[in-house]
Protein backbone atom coordinates (compact mmCIF):
# COMPACT_ATOMS: atom_id res chain seq x y z
CA UNK A 1 0.00 0.00 0.00
CA UNK A 2 1.31 3.70 -0.63
CA UNK A 3 2.26 4.94 2.38
CA UNK A 4 0.54 8.48 1.00
CA UNK A 5 -2.41 6.86 1.28
CA UNK A 6 -2.58 5.55 5.09
CA UNK A 7 -2.17 7.44 8.14
CA UNK A 8 0.16 6.17 10.87
CA UNK A 9 -1.43 4.83 13.80
CA UNK A 10 -0.16 7.44 16.04
CA UNK A 11 -1.20 10.11 13.69
CA UNK A 12 -4.89 9.39 13.52
CA UNK A 13 -6.69 12.48 13.47
CA UNK A 14 -9.63 12.54 15.86
CA UNK A 15 -11.94 13.46 12.71
CA UNK A 16 -11.87 9.73 11.72
CA UNK A 17 -12.69 8.37 15.20
CA UNK A 18 -16.34 9.34 15.38
CA UNK A 19 -19.53 10.72 13.34
CA UNK A 20 -22.70 12.74 15.13
CA UNK A 21 -23.90 9.81 16.85
CA UNK A 22 -21.72 10.47 19.59
CA UNK A 23 -20.66 6.81 19.90
CA UNK A 24 -17.34 5.79 20.89
CA UNK A 25 -15.88 3.57 18.54
CA UNK A 26 -12.20 2.09 18.90
CA UNK A 27 -8.62 2.95 17.27
CA UNK A 28 -8.58 1.58 13.46
CA UNK A 29 -5.74 0.08 12.50
CA UNK A 30 -5.21 2.64 9.85
CA UNK A 31 -7.14 4.98 7.66
CA UNK A 32 -6.45 4.93 4.23
CA UNK A 33 -7.55 7.76 1.66
CA UNK A 34 -7.66 6.63 -2.01
CA UNK A 35 -7.56 8.77 -4.58
CA UNK A 36 -8.96 6.38 -7.47
CA UNK A 37 -11.51 3.75 -7.29
CA UNK A 38 -8.25 1.17 -8.20
CA UNK A 39 -7.49 2.49 -5.04
CA UNK A 40 -10.43 1.43 -3.52
CA UNK A 41 -10.16 -2.73 -5.35
CA UNK A 42 -6.43 -2.69 -4.25
CA UNK A 43 -7.37 -1.87 -0.47
CA UNK A 44 -10.14 -4.36 -0.44
CA UNK A 45 -8.73 -7.28 -1.90
CA UNK A 46 -6.23 -7.13 0.57
CA UNK A 47 -8.44 -6.79 3.23
CA UNK A 48 -10.48 -9.96 1.86
CA UNK A 49 -7.63 -11.97 1.78
CA UNK A 50 -6.66 -10.87 4.77
CA UNK A 51 -10.28 -11.17 6.64
CA UNK A 52 -9.59 -7.61 7.21
CA UNK A 53 -13.00 -5.81 8.76
CA UNK A 54 -13.19 -2.38 6.41
CA UNK A 55 -15.16 1.07 8.10
CA UNK A 56 -16.03 2.59 5.12
CA UNK A 57 -16.64 6.66 5.92
CA UNK A 58 -18.09 9.30 3.66
CA UNK A 59 -18.28 13.17 5.47
CA UNK A 60 -18.81 11.60 9.00
CA UNK A 61 -22.26 13.66 9.36
CA UNK A 62 -24.57 10.44 9.73
CA UNK A 63 -26.09 10.41 13.36
CA UNK A 64 -26.56 6.08 13.20
CA UNK A 65 -22.56 5.46 14.10
CA UNK A 66 -22.20 3.89 10.50
CA UNK A 67 -19.29 5.38 10.19
CA UNK A 68 -17.74 5.26 13.45
CA UNK A 69 -14.63 2.61 13.00
CA UNK A 70 -14.16 -0.02 15.47
CA UNK A 71 -10.53 -0.89 17.08
CA UNK A 72 -8.45 -2.94 14.65
CA UNK A 73 -10.66 -1.74 11.27
CA UNK A 74 -8.94 -0.62 7.95
CA UNK A 75 -11.02 2.69 7.77
CA UNK A 76 -11.28 3.77 4.03
CA UNK A 77 -12.19 7.26 4.00
CA UNK A 78 -13.33 9.09 0.47
CA UNK A 79 -12.77 12.39 1.06
CA UNK A 80 -9.87 12.77 -1.80
CA UNK A 81 -12.23 11.42 -4.26
CA UNK A 82 -14.46 14.69 -4.58
CA UNK A 83 -14.35 15.44 -8.07
CA UNK A 84 -17.03 16.36 -10.18
CA UNK A 85 -16.49 13.85 -13.18
CA UNK A 86 -18.70 16.10 -16.15
CA UNK A 87 -22.21 17.57 -16.03
CA UNK A 88 -24.97 16.99 -19.44
CA UNK A 89 -25.83 20.28 -19.40
CA UNK A 90 -28.00 19.34 -22.51
CA UNK A 91 -30.25 16.30 -20.53
CA UNK A 92 -29.55 17.44 -16.92
CA UNK A 93 -26.71 14.50 -15.55
CA UNK A 94 -23.86 15.00 -13.20
CA UNK A 95 -21.37 12.19 -13.03
CA UNK A 96 -19.08 12.57 -9.54
CA UNK A 97 -16.75 10.70 -7.55
CA UNK A 98 -18.17 9.46 -4.21
CA UNK A 99 -16.74 12.29 -1.90
CA UNK A 100 -17.77 15.40 -3.83
CA UNK A 101 -19.44 17.22 -0.68
CA UNK A 102 -23.18 17.64 -1.20
CA UNK A 103 -22.87 21.76 -0.89
CA UNK A 104 -20.51 21.10 -4.28
CA UNK A 105 -22.89 19.04 -6.73
CA UNK A 106 -25.67 21.65 -5.57
CA UNK A 107 -23.46 24.76 -6.71
CA UNK A 108 -21.95 22.98 -10.03
CA UNK A 109 -25.96 21.97 -10.58
CA UNK A 110 -26.96 25.49 -10.27
CA UNK A 111 -24.06 27.26 -12.07
CA UNK A 112 -25.19 25.01 -15.23
CA UNK A 113 -28.44 26.23 -15.06
CA UNK A 114 -30.09 22.86 -13.05
CA UNK A 115 -30.91 22.13 -9.73
CA UNK A 116 -29.73 19.42 -7.25
CA UNK A 117 -33.02 18.51 -5.21
CA UNK A 118 -31.82 17.32 -1.89
CA UNK A 119 -30.47 19.57 0.61
CA UNK A 120 -30.07 18.83 4.39
CA UNK A 121 -28.09 21.06 7.14
CA UNK A 122 -25.05 18.96 6.97
CA UNK A 123 -24.76 19.88 3.00
CA UNK A 124 -21.23 21.46 3.55
CA UNK A 125 -19.53 18.23 4.62
CA UNK A 126 -21.43 14.95 3.67
CA UNK A 127 -21.00 13.67 0.65
CA UNK A 128 -22.72 12.23 -2.36
CA UNK A 129 -21.59 8.35 -1.21
CA UNK A 130 -22.91 8.97 2.30
CA UNK A 131 -26.11 10.54 0.79
CA UNK A 132 -26.27 7.24 -1.59
CA UNK A 133 -25.78 4.60 1.21
CA UNK A 134 -28.10 6.11 3.80
CA UNK A 135 -30.58 7.47 1.28
CA UNK A 136 -30.22 10.04 2.77
CA UNK A 137 -34.11 12.63 3.06
CA UNK A 138 -33.82 16.30 3.95
CA UNK A 139 -36.38 19.04 3.21
CA UNK A 140 -37.57 18.82 -0.11
CA UNK A 141 -38.31 15.12 -0.46
CA UNK A 142 -42.08 16.28 -0.88
CA UNK A 143 -41.51 17.29 -3.63
CA UNK A 144 -38.19 15.58 -5.07
CA UNK A 145 -37.40 12.19 -3.23
CA UNK A 146 -34.90 10.98 -1.81
CA UNK A 147 -31.50 10.79 -3.13
CA UNK A 148 -32.84 7.25 -4.51
CA UNK A 149 -34.30 9.47 -6.80
CA UNK A 150 -31.72 11.23 -7.58
CA UNK A 151 -29.40 8.38 -8.55
CA UNK A 152 -28.87 6.57 -11.45
CA UNK A 153 -26.26 5.08 -11.71
CA UNK A 154 -23.25 4.14 -9.41
CA UNK A 155 -19.74 2.01 -9.60
CA UNK A 156 -19.14 0.66 -6.69
CA UNK A 157 -16.54 -2.19 -5.21
CA UNK A 158 -17.40 -5.26 -3.24
CA UNK A 159 -15.62 -7.10 -0.44
CA UNK A 160 -13.41 -8.86 -2.42
CA UNK A 161 -12.42 -5.72 -4.86
CA UNK A 162 -14.34 -6.67 -7.63
CA UNK A 163 -15.37 -3.31 -9.26
CA UNK A 164 -18.77 -2.93 -10.38
CA UNK A 165 -19.41 -0.15 -13.21
CA UNK A 166 -23.31 0.73 -13.50
CA UNK A 167 -23.09 4.37 -14.31
CA UNK A 168 -26.73 4.05 -16.01
CA UNK A 169 -27.34 7.43 -17.10
CA UNK A 170 -31.30 6.60 -18.07
CA UNK A 171 -34.36 7.19 -16.51
CA UNK A 172 -36.19 4.24 -18.23
CA UNK A 173 -34.45 0.82 -18.40
CA UNK A 174 -36.47 -2.28 -18.52
CA UNK A 175 -33.37 -4.35 -18.40
CA UNK A 176 -33.38 -6.14 -14.98
CA UNK A 177 -31.47 -5.92 -12.10
CA UNK A 178 -30.50 -2.03 -11.39
CA UNK A 179 -27.20 -2.84 -9.74
CA UNK A 180 -27.68 1.04 -7.74
CA UNK A 181 -30.40 -0.28 -5.81
CA UNK A 182 -28.15 -2.61 -4.01
CA UNK A 183 -26.30 0.16 -2.85
CA UNK A 184 -28.22 3.15 -1.98
CA UNK A 185 -29.71 2.53 1.57
CA UNK A 186 -27.10 -0.49 2.29
CA UNK A 187 -25.43 1.82 4.56
CA UNK A 188 -21.81 0.52 3.12
CA UNK A 189 -22.42 -2.99 3.63
CA UNK A 190 -22.45 -4.73 0.45
CA UNK A 191 -20.01 -2.76 -1.46
CA UNK A 192 -17.87 1.11 -1.32
CA UNK A 193 -19.58 3.29 -3.85
CA UNK A 194 -16.88 5.13 -5.85
CA UNK A 195 -18.92 6.86 -8.73
CA UNK A 196 -22.16 8.47 -8.95
CA UNK A 197 -24.73 9.64 -11.79
CA UNK A 198 -27.18 12.05 -10.64
CA UNK A 199 -30.11 13.07 -11.63
CA UNK A 200 -30.74 16.97 -12.00
CA UNK A 201 -33.82 19.37 -12.36
CA UNK A 202 -34.66 22.60 -13.40
CA UNK A 203 -34.17 24.95 -11.30
CA UNK A 204 -36.68 26.05 -9.31
CA UNK A 205 -38.70 29.74 -8.84
CA UNK A 206 -38.79 32.13 -6.14
CA UNK A 207 -39.45 29.68 -2.53
CA UNK A 208 -41.85 31.65 -0.79
CA UNK A 209 -42.97 30.29 2.91
CA UNK A 210 -45.47 30.38 5.98
CA UNK A 211 -45.23 29.85 9.54
CA UNK A 212 -48.20 28.08 10.81
CA UNK A 213 -49.76 27.33 14.38
CA UNK A 214 -52.34 24.70 15.29
CA UNK A 215 -53.72 23.62 18.91
CA UNK A 216 -54.05 19.87 17.13
CA UNK A 217 -51.88 17.26 15.82
CA UNK A 218 -54.90 15.67 14.40
CA UNK A 219 -55.09 18.61 11.95
CA UNK A 220 -51.68 18.78 10.32
CA UNK A 221 -52.81 15.53 7.90
CA UNK A 222 -55.76 17.19 6.87
CA UNK A 223 -53.42 20.52 5.89
CA UNK A 224 -51.24 18.75 3.88
CA UNK A 225 -53.88 17.38 2.06
CA UNK A 226 -55.35 20.84 1.17
CA UNK A 227 -52.29 22.49 0.42
CA UNK A 228 -51.15 19.01 -1.91
CA UNK A 229 -54.37 19.41 -3.42
CA UNK A 230 -54.20 23.23 -4.03
CA UNK A 231 -50.74 23.61 -4.34
CA UNK A 232 -49.48 20.40 -6.65
CA UNK A 233 -45.63 19.99 -6.55
CA UNK A 234 -45.10 23.57 -5.79
CA UNK A 235 -45.60 22.02 -2.33
CA UNK A 236 -41.56 21.64 -1.09
CA UNK A 237 -41.69 21.62 2.28
CA UNK A 238 -44.38 20.76 4.96
CA UNK A 239 -42.21 20.60 8.37
CA UNK A 240 -44.02 20.37 11.62
CA UNK A 241 -42.63 21.52 15.16
CA UNK A 242 -43.89 21.12 18.63
CA UNK A 243 -44.17 24.83 20.23
CA UNK A 244 -41.65 23.49 22.53
CA UNK A 245 -38.89 23.16 20.41
CA UNK A 246 -39.88 26.28 18.79
CA UNK A 247 -39.88 28.04 21.76
CA UNK A 248 -35.97 26.35 22.35
CA UNK A 249 -34.84 26.93 18.84
CA UNK A 250 -36.06 30.45 19.20
CA UNK A 251 -34.29 31.06 22.39
CA UNK A 252 -31.05 29.47 21.25
CA UNK A 253 -30.93 31.08 17.79
CA UNK A 254 -31.91 34.46 18.76
CA UNK A 255 -34.88 34.27 16.14
CA UNK A 256 -38.28 35.53 17.55
CA UNK A 257 -41.89 33.17 16.96
CA UNK A 258 -43.11 34.59 13.77
CA UNK A 259 -46.59 33.73 15.64
CA UNK A 260 -47.96 33.40 19.32
CA UNK A 261 -47.12 29.92 21.32
CA UNK A 262 -49.08 27.13 20.02
CA UNK A 263 -49.18 23.42 20.89
CA UNK A 264 -48.16 22.78 17.31
CA UNK A 265 -46.23 24.97 14.17
CA UNK A 266 -45.87 23.98 10.39
CA UNK A 267 -43.46 26.15 8.03
CA UNK A 268 -44.32 25.69 4.91
CA UNK A 269 -42.33 26.53 1.22
CA UNK A 270 -43.73 26.75 -1.68
CA UNK A 271 -41.53 27.63 -4.92
CA UNK A 272 -43.12 27.41 -9.00
CA UNK A 273 -41.20 26.62 -11.77
CA UNK A 274 -38.38 29.42 -12.61
CA UNK A 275 -40.34 31.76 -14.72
CA UNK A 276 -43.89 30.64 -13.22
CA UNK A 277 -45.21 33.82 -11.60
CA UNK A 278 -44.87 34.41 -8.05
CA UNK A 279 -47.90 35.93 -7.37
CA UNK A 280 -49.99 33.42 -8.89
CA UNK A 281 -48.51 31.07 -6.37
CA UNK A 282 -48.91 33.30 -3.62
CA UNK A 283 -52.71 34.16 -3.56
CA UNK A 284 -52.92 30.32 -4.02
CA UNK A 285 -51.32 30.17 -0.91
CA UNK A 286 -52.70 32.72 0.91
CA UNK A 287 -55.79 31.54 0.11
CA UNK A 288 -55.42 27.52 0.95
CA UNK A 289 -54.00 28.73 4.06
CA UNK A 290 -57.36 31.04 4.63
CA UNK A 291 -59.51 28.08 4.34
CA UNK A 292 -57.55 26.10 6.80
CA UNK A 293 -58.07 28.81 9.01
CA UNK A 294 -61.94 28.56 8.26
CA UNK A 295 -62.14 24.71 9.06
CA UNK A 296 -60.53 25.39 12.14
CA UNK A 297 -57.06 23.01 10.40
CA UNK A 298 -55.41 25.95 11.85
CA UNK A 299 -55.22 28.82 14.19
CA UNK A 300 -52.77 31.30 12.35
CA UNK A 301 -50.77 32.10 9.55
CA UNK A 302 -48.04 34.53 8.85
CA UNK A 303 -46.26 34.36 4.86
CA UNK A 304 -42.80 35.69 5.09
CA UNK A 305 -42.61 38.89 2.85
CA UNK A 306 -39.24 39.53 2.73
CA UNK A 307 -36.19 37.23 2.60
CA UNK A 308 -35.08 37.80 6.08
CA UNK A 309 -38.41 36.97 7.33
CA UNK A 310 -38.17 33.93 5.43
CA UNK A 311 -34.30 32.94 6.20
CA UNK A 312 -35.68 33.68 9.74
CA UNK A 313 -38.44 30.75 9.39
CA UNK A 314 -35.71 28.00 8.24
CA UNK A 315 -33.36 29.13 10.55
CA UNK A 316 -35.98 28.26 13.43
CA UNK A 317 -36.25 25.06 11.75
CA UNK A 318 -32.16 24.28 11.38
CA UNK A 319 -31.37 25.10 14.72
CA UNK A 320 -31.08 21.46 15.62
CA UNK A 321 -27.57 21.44 16.78
CA UNK A 322 -27.95 24.24 18.67
CA UNK A 323 -30.94 22.19 20.47
CA UNK A 324 -28.88 18.87 20.40
CA UNK A 325 -25.87 20.94 21.97
CA UNK A 326 -28.16 22.31 24.86
CA UNK A 327 -30.30 18.57 25.37
CA UNK A 328 -26.83 16.38 25.54
CA UNK A 329 -26.37 13.69 26.52
CA UNK A 330 -29.43 13.43 24.24
CA UNK A 331 -31.62 10.26 21.92
CA UNK A 332 -32.21 11.47 18.83
CA UNK A 333 -35.04 9.62 16.36
CA UNK A 334 -36.44 9.46 13.12
CA UNK A 335 -39.24 7.15 12.93
CA UNK A 336 -41.48 7.36 9.77
CA UNK A 337 -45.05 6.14 9.89
CA UNK A 338 -48.00 6.44 8.25
CA UNK A 339 -49.98 10.08 7.98
CA UNK A 340 -52.89 8.54 9.79
CA UNK A 341 -50.59 7.11 12.79
CA UNK A 342 -49.10 9.72 13.13
CA UNK A 343 -50.85 11.83 15.75
CA UNK A 344 -51.49 8.90 17.96
CA UNK A 345 -48.27 7.59 18.45
CA UNK A 346 -46.93 11.05 19.14
CA UNK A 347 -49.78 11.12 21.80
CA UNK A 348 -48.52 7.89 23.04
CA UNK A 349 -44.86 8.58 23.23
CA UNK A 350 -44.96 11.88 24.87
CA UNK A 351 -47.47 10.62 27.37
CA UNK A 352 -45.36 7.59 28.52
CA UNK A 353 -42.22 10.13 28.09
CA UNK A 354 -43.41 12.67 30.71
CA UNK A 355 -44.48 9.81 32.98
CA UNK A 356 -41.34 7.63 32.88
CA UNK A 357 -38.81 10.26 31.99
CA UNK A 358 -40.00 13.30 33.72
CA UNK A 359 -36.91 15.61 33.99
CA UNK A 360 -35.95 15.35 30.40
CA UNK A 361 -36.93 17.92 27.53
CA UNK A 362 -38.92 15.93 24.70
CA UNK A 363 -39.22 17.90 21.30
CA UNK A 364 -41.07 16.41 18.17
CA UNK A 365 -40.55 17.81 14.59
CA UNK A 366 -41.02 16.38 11.18
CA UNK A 367 -41.44 16.32 7.53
CA UNK A 368 -44.98 14.75 7.37
CA UNK A 369 -45.12 14.68 4.23
CA UNK A 370 -42.83 11.67 3.74
CA UNK A 371 -43.81 9.73 6.73
CA UNK A 372 -40.89 11.19 8.75
CA UNK A 373 -41.23 11.93 12.61
CA UNK A 374 -38.19 12.90 14.58
CA UNK A 375 -37.66 13.34 18.34
CA UNK A 376 -35.29 14.76 20.67
CA UNK A 377 -35.28 13.98 24.17
CA UNK A 378 -32.41 14.74 26.81
CA UNK A 379 -30.69 15.21 28.62
CA UNK A 380 -30.99 11.23 29.54
CA UNK A 381 -28.01 9.22 31.40
CA UNK A 382 -27.58 5.76 29.84
CA UNK A 383 -30.15 3.69 31.67
CA UNK A 384 -32.87 6.70 30.63
CA UNK A 385 -31.65 6.73 27.26
CA UNK A 386 -32.30 3.20 26.98
CA UNK A 387 -36.03 3.16 28.52
CA UNK A 388 -36.17 5.99 26.13
CA UNK A 389 -35.63 4.50 23.08
CA UNK A 390 -38.10 1.36 24.39
CA UNK A 391 -40.91 3.85 24.38
CA UNK A 392 -39.74 5.42 21.12
CA UNK A 393 -39.49 2.11 19.20
CA UNK A 394 -42.27 -0.45 21.03
CA UNK A 395 -44.81 2.27 20.35
CA UNK A 396 -44.18 1.63 16.45
CA UNK A 397 -45.45 -2.09 16.85
CA UNK A 398 -48.45 -2.73 14.56
CA UNK A 399 -48.47 1.35 12.67
CA UNK A 400 -46.70 0.27 9.63
CA UNK A 401 -43.59 2.65 9.96
CA UNK A 402 -39.87 2.05 10.17
CA UNK A 403 -37.09 2.84 12.97
CA UNK A 404 -35.67 5.08 10.63
CA UNK A 405 -37.13 7.01 7.78
CA UNK A 406 -33.74 9.24 6.71
CA UNK A 407 -30.74 8.67 8.96
CA UNK A 408 -30.30 4.87 8.90
CA UNK A 409 -29.92 1.84 10.78
CA UNK A 410 -25.82 2.15 11.49
CA UNK A 411 -24.71 0.69 15.08
CA UNK A 412 -27.62 2.55 17.40
CA UNK A 413 -31.06 0.41 15.69
CA UNK A 414 -29.82 -3.11 14.70
CA UNK A 415 -31.71 -4.04 17.73
CA UNK A 416 -35.12 -2.77 17.19
CA UNK A 417 -34.60 -3.14 13.21
CA UNK A 418 -36.79 -5.98 13.37
CA UNK A 419 -39.73 -4.03 14.92
CA UNK A 420 -40.86 -2.93 11.84
CA UNK A 421 -38.92 -5.36 9.41
CA UNK A 422 -40.42 -8.56 8.60
CA UNK A 423 -38.59 -11.64 9.07
CA UNK A 424 -38.66 -12.71 5.38
CA UNK A 425 -37.00 -8.87 4.36
CA UNK A 426 -34.42 -9.88 7.32
CA UNK A 427 -33.38 -12.75 5.56
CA UNK A 428 -33.12 -11.74 2.11
CA UNK A 429 -31.02 -9.21 3.48
CA UNK A 430 -29.19 -11.82 5.10
CA UNK A 431 -28.60 -13.92 1.83
CA UNK A 432 -27.37 -10.71 -0.40
CA UNK A 433 -25.01 -9.81 2.26
CA UNK A 434 -23.64 -13.36 2.24
CA UNK A 435 -23.73 -13.36 -1.64
CA UNK A 436 -21.71 -10.42 -1.34
CA UNK A 437 -19.61 -10.28 1.57
CA UNK A 438 -19.08 -14.16 2.59
CA UNK A 439 -16.25 -13.13 5.65
CA UNK A 440 -18.63 -10.06 6.27
CA UNK A 441 -15.71 -7.67 6.27
CA UNK A 442 -17.52 -4.85 5.11
CA UNK A 443 -19.03 -2.57 7.81
CA UNK A 444 -19.21 -5.26 10.17
CA UNK A 445 -21.63 -4.67 13.16
CA UNK A 446 -23.91 -2.35 11.45
CA UNK A 447 -27.74 -2.65 9.87
CA UNK A 448 -27.99 -6.74 10.59
CA UNK A 449 -24.60 -8.11 12.05
C1 LIG B 1 -26.67 19.15 10.99
C2 LIG B 1 -27.11 17.86 10.37
C3 LIG B 1 -28.31 17.81 9.66
C4 LIG B 1 -28.71 16.62 9.06
N1 LIG B 1 -29.88 16.61 8.37
C5 LIG B 1 -30.27 15.48 7.74
C6 LIG B 1 -31.47 15.45 6.98
O1 LIG B 1 -32.22 16.43 6.92
N2 LIG B 1 -31.77 14.32 6.32
C7 LIG B 1 -30.97 13.21 6.37
O2 LIG B 1 -31.28 12.21 5.72
N3 LIG B 1 -29.85 13.19 7.12
C8 LIG B 1 -29.47 14.29 7.80
N4 LIG B 1 -28.33 14.28 8.55
C9 LIG B 1 -27.53 13.03 8.68
C10 LIG B 1 -26.36 12.90 7.68
O3 LIG B 1 -25.96 14.14 7.17
C11 LIG B 1 -26.75 11.96 6.54
O4 LIG B 1 -26.96 10.66 7.04
C12 LIG B 1 -25.72 11.88 5.40
O5 LIG B 1 -26.30 11.19 4.32
C13 LIG B 1 -24.42 11.19 5.80
O6 LIG B 1 -23.45 11.43 4.80
P1 LIG B 1 -21.89 11.36 5.13
O7 LIG B 1 -21.14 11.55 3.86
O8 LIG B 1 -21.54 12.29 6.22
O9 LIG B 1 -21.76 9.86 5.58
P2 LIG B 1 -21.01 9.14 6.87
O10 LIG B 1 -21.55 9.75 8.11
O11 LIG B 1 -19.54 9.31 6.67
O12 LIG B 1 -21.46 7.68 6.66
C14 LIG B 1 -22.79 7.29 6.80
C15 LIG B 1 -22.95 5.83 6.39
O13 LIG B 1 -22.68 5.68 5.00
C16 LIG B 1 -21.58 4.80 4.76
N5 LIG B 1 -20.82 5.36 3.64
C17 LIG B 1 -20.29 6.61 3.54
N6 LIG B 1 -19.73 6.78 2.34
C18 LIG B 1 -19.90 5.61 1.66
C19 LIG B 1 -19.52 5.17 0.36
N7 LIG B 1 -18.85 5.94 -0.50
N8 LIG B 1 -19.86 3.91 0.00
C20 LIG B 1 -20.55 3.10 0.85
N9 LIG B 1 -20.91 3.47 2.09
C21 LIG B 1 -20.59 4.72 2.48
C22 LIG B 1 -20.81 4.77 6.08
O14 LIG B 1 -20.10 3.56 6.23
C23 LIG B 1 -21.95 4.90 7.08
O15 LIG B 1 -22.55 3.65 7.29
C24 LIG B 1 -27.90 15.45 9.19
C25 LIG B 1 -26.71 15.50 9.90
C26 LIG B 1 -26.30 16.68 10.51
C27 LIG B 1 -25.01 16.69 11.26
Amino acid sequence: MSSTMSEAEADIDPRFLADWSGLQGGRPREVLRPTSTAEVSAILQRCHAQGQRVTIQGGMTGVSGGAVPDAGDVVINLERMNRIESLDELEGLMQVQAGATLQSVQEAATAAGWHFAVDLGARGSCQMGGNASTNAGGIRVLRFGTMRDQVLGVEAVLADGTIVESLGRLIKNSTGLEARQLFVGTEGTLGVITRLTLRLHPPMGEPQAAWVSASRFEHLPALLRRLRQRLGSSLCAFEFMSGDFVALASQLSGTARPLADSPWHVLVEVAGEAHASVSDLSEALQASLADAVEAEEIEDAAIATSLAQHEAFWRLREAIPEVLTRLKPAGTYDVGLPWRETGPYVQEVDTALRSALPAARHLFLGHLGDNNLHLICGPLDDAQHAACDRIVYEALRGRSGTVSAEHGVGRLKKEVLSITRGESELALTRRIKMALDPAGILNAGRVLD
